[in-house]
């Protein structure tokens, strides 16, 4: 998972801690209508609101594009 830019290795979804790659990041955010951090990060690493629902993505591209 080299390419996963997620920081928060605290979170038992993030690929560090299990071999599941993004199926558990990807399952969470389905179903709790978010978008997985490395999208905003391919945006704009600095994520000020940490709102990640699909109108924090919105936001977040409105604001660094
Ligand atoms: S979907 Fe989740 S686990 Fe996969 S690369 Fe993005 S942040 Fe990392």
């Amino acid at each position: 998972m080299s390419f996963c830019s997620c920081t928060d290795t605290k979170c038992p979804l993030n690929p560090v801690n299990h071999d599941k790659g993004c199926d558990l990041c990807i399952q969470k955010c389905l179903k709790d209508n978010e978008i997985p951090s490395c999208f905003f990060n391919k945006v704009n690493k600095n994520v000020e609101d940490k709102d990640y629902t699909f109108m924090g993505f919105a936001k977040h591209v409105q604001k660094n594009m």
